[in-house]
């Protein structure tokens, strides 16, 4: 079957008198891995859950697969989901958790076998098979409830910030690792974050939402480069937001050069630095300009000062101008 694996249209689901989200459309294409990005309360973990069932909309329509998901109840979904606690049965062994929905399922036992068998391969855990989740640690605990959501063969596999129980070290391991598994299934995983980074670095594409909307849909290529809203500027990276005859300008900060003698660019304007955050391969230096702050990204350099008179120049190419 073709077309989008999830088409939703003007989706709504109101609680009390807040409106978590509000009439949203989308479309998910089969075998992305698409992340709903937004702070606290934006509505994307109301919008996930609309996706498994477990919330239902007051407004609007969801299909997944072609196939209108209205009143159908989770367990009949071709969906699975992560849930960010991971929800593993404390007394049973890692195959046994694994196999827990198959069995319920009345899959034939080899059957059952043979796919365990193979997921806990390719989550790299065929060793601790016989391990209570107890035994284990944080990041092999997380293996186990995704192998356990892809061993059903879900069409659709929802993960609730499928890396916020790790430490940051093991998180920035662990989204390659998500990627790779996403790769080589050909399965679309949709992925609710609010960490900007984490969606930017894995997803094909990602929604950002703000106040029960999506703002902008895109690659993160996109939405770093051309984000549609100053919201969406400011909210994912660094940017440099200012009006200039009644337009809108971002510009980010690795496309400012420093130097302390005026620049030939198209844009120069001159200011003092006012503090250096030192980041090993980069700094990220705020110089005071007239009218406002910049944020600039520079090659570190120990001869930089706080109160030091520097230019800024850039290129006309390196503004992106957001549309009124
Ligand atoms: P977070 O990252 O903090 O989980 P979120 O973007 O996932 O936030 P949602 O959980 O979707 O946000 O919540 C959206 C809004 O709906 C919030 O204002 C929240 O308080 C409200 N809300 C969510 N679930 C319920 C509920 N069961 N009852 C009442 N209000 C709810």
């Amino acid at each position: 079957m073709n077309g989008p694996i999830v088409r939703i249209e003007g989706l709504t689901k109101r609680f009390g008198s807040v409106v978590a989200v509000d009439g949203v459309d989308l479309e998910i294409r089969r075998g992305e891995l698409f992340a709903l990005l937004g702070g606290s309360g934006c509505g994307k973990t109301t919008l996930l859950r609309m996706l498994a069932g477990f919330e239902t909309p007051d407004s609007g329509r969801l299909f997944i697969d072609g196939q209108d998901m209205t009143g159908v109840p989770p367990y009949a979904r071709p969906v699975n989901m992560m849930f960010q606690s991971y929800a593993l049965f404390p007394h049973m062994d890692v195959a046994a958790n694994v196999a827990y929905g198959l069995r319920r399922d009345g899959v034939p036992k080899p059957e059952i076998a043979d796919r365990v068998s193979k997921i806990l391969q390719q989550v790299h855990l065929s060793d601790f098979a016989s391990r209570r989740p107890s035994q284990l640690s944080g990041g092999q605990r997380q293996r186990v409830a995704l192998a356990r959501a892809l061993v059903k063969r879900p069409k659709l596999l929802l993960l609730d910030e499928p890396l916020a129980a790790l430490d940051r070290k093991l998180r920035e391991g662990t989204r390659f690792e998500l990627v790779r598994l996403q790769e080589e299934l050909g399965l679309t995983f949709v992925m609710v974050t609010h960490d900007q980074e984490e969606a930017m670095s894995m997803a094909s594409r990602l929604a950002v939402m703000n106040a029960g909307h999506i703002v902008q849909v895109g690659s993160p290529h996109e939405i770093y480069e051309r984000p549609a809203t100053r919201f969406v500027a400011d909210f994912i990276g660094i940017a440099n937001i200012f009006e200039r005859d009644g337009r809108w300008i971002v510009l980010r900060p690795e496309k400012i050069a420093l130097s302390t003698d005026r620049p030939a660019s198209a844009h120069v304007v001159q200011g003092k630095i006012a503090d250096i955050a030192y980041e090993g391969d980069r700094s990220l230096v705020r110089v005071a300009t007239g009218e406002k702050v910049m944020a600039v990204s520079a090659v570190p350099d120990p001869s930089h000062r706080r109160g030091q008179p520097v230019w800024l120049g850039w290129a006309s190419d390196a503004e992106h101008v957001l549309a009124p």
